[in-house]
């Protein structure tokens, strides 16, 4: 096993040196940068279907779909003409619109627990708004979430998260004080035990327990059976709200999300991402007494002056509009063709492995071991991701520069761009044993 950085980027070596310049580390979002992997990020100058191509004019299959939101793969004609179409009447009114209403009503009707949403720019403030709801209808100060689950940068909940601070093995951030994580319980993931033990300990002070609805950022690590069936029971018992993180299985693992999937009714719901159509929007919502509690109607104060923007919520709504049964079948195959692809690339050379799926999410762990649980994802051969990375990507096929991330299929990632995989993954599990 070696890795080897080629120096095959240098317009993006370039870009990333004027980058690092003037911005901490040349990026806007940490795991952007390629530190856990090494080499030059690649800047992207356009995405067609499946594809991506970089500043150097290389082309590559995208697996990382911008981290879940291009569902429908890169520059889709109708969410292009509706973003144009929207773009073209002005780009923020400050004021309420059709689109919001529309974009609404569309996740109402898709997701059943949802008796009202309100519109968002970023899947943090998303959480950090649910949290807040949630802690203003019960009274209640304290928060349970779960060791490897990531809900944004939101301080209370930047405690024990995956996604960029696994990657980077942080175990908290400087920043975020004792005050802000002294109400954060944090519980290892897919252990009912340890949260009737924190709802025994804490009696009546939990105001909410929050979980990744199928977790992704520590890789992909489904909920045991009956896990989330467990954790709305315990809350329901207590009188504390169930808060479900759908940011990234929202209207990627089916129509209605990881909800479609295991029919568990959350309190409160969280949602970013698909829900944009590669624009910021995004959203919490859920039970009417609940959302009753926020300004105007209510004392819990929430606001945002990009809350519905008009060209996100055209984008949003475009997009969910054409993620049909269809759609939804479509990428399905698409991820269990190229799942099948890795695992026989890397169980001809013998690497040890495990697949885990959530839907159309997947990742990979360099292990043997069924990973339920952060400390479990951690315990994976990590150091075998790097080479197996850089093959792939000098190979043309960009997958997350991370071991802790789910990687993402669209429905445009059709039979030529399966075949690109294909033709990559031998050299790749090659690097990797
Ligand atoms: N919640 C989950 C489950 C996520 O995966 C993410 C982002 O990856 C967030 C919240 C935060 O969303 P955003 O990056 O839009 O702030």
């Amino acid at each position: 096993m070696s890795v080897s950085y080629p120096y095959e980027a240098p317009v993006s070596q370039e870009l990333f040196d004027r980058a690092a310049a003037v911005t901490p580390g040349g990026v806007n979002s940490p795991v952007r940068a390629f530190r856990a992997v090494g080499g030059t990020p690649r800047f992207m100058v356009s995405g067609t279907g499946p594809y991506l191509t970089d500043a150097d004019g290389r082309e590559y299959v995208d697996l990382v779909c911008s981290w879940g939101p291009m569902i429908l793969g890169h520059a889709h004609p109708e969410v292009i003409a509706a973003v144009q179409a929207a773009v073209t009447r002005g780009t923020s009114f400050g004021t309420p619109s059709e689109g919001e209403v529309a974009l609404a009503e569309e996740m109402v009707a898709r997701v059943e627990p949802l008796d009202q949403v309100r519109l968002v720019s970023s899947g943090t403030e998303a959480t950090m708004s649910a949290i807040r709801l949630a802690r203003g209808f019960t009274g209640r100060a304290k928060v349970v979430k779960f060791a490897g689950c990531y809900h944004g940068h939101v301080d209370a909940l930047l405690a024990a998260a995956g996604s960029g601070v696994a990657t980077f093995g942080l175990p908290d951030t400087p920043g975020v004080t004792g005050a802000q994580t002294g109400e954060t319980i944090v519980l290892p993931y897919n252990d009912l035990d340890a949260v009737r033990a924190a709802f025994a300990a804490n009696p009546g002070q939990i105001a909410c327990v929050i979980t990744e609805a199928s977790p992704g950022n520590m890789g992909v690590v489904p909920p045991r059976d009956g896990f989330n069936a467990g954790l709305k029971e315990l809350c329901a018992a207590d009188g504390a709200l169930y808060v479900s993180d759908e940011v990234m299985t929202g209207f990627r693992v089916s129509r209605a999300g990881w909800y479609g999937l295991d029919g568990v009714r959350p309190d409160l719901m969280t949602f970013g991402k698909v829900m944009g159509g590669g624009f910021p929007a995004a959203a919490f919502g859920g039970r009417a007494d609940v959302m009753a509690q926020l300004a105007p109607v209510g004392p819990v104060y929430q606001a945002g002056t990009l809350s519905g923007n008009p060209v996100a919520t055209a984008a949003g709504l475009a997009q969910l509009r054409l993620l049909d049964d269809a759609a939804y079948r479509a990428v399905d195959a698409a991820s269990a063709e190229i799942r099948g692809l890795v695992t026989a690339a890397l169980s001809k050379e013998g690497v040890a492995h495990r697949l885990q799926t959530a839907g159309s999410m997947f990742s990979v762990f360099f292990t043997d071991e069924e990973v339920r649980d952060f400390e479990a994802a951690k315990r994976q051969e990590a150091y075998r991701f790097t080479p197996f990375f850089h093959s792939m990507l000098a190979q043309g096929v960009y997958v997350p520069p991370s071991a802790f991330e789910s990687w993402f299929v669209s429905t445009a990632h059709d039979e030529r761009a399966v075949e690109r995989i294909a033709a990559a993954l031998p050299a790749a599990a090659r690097a990797a044993a």
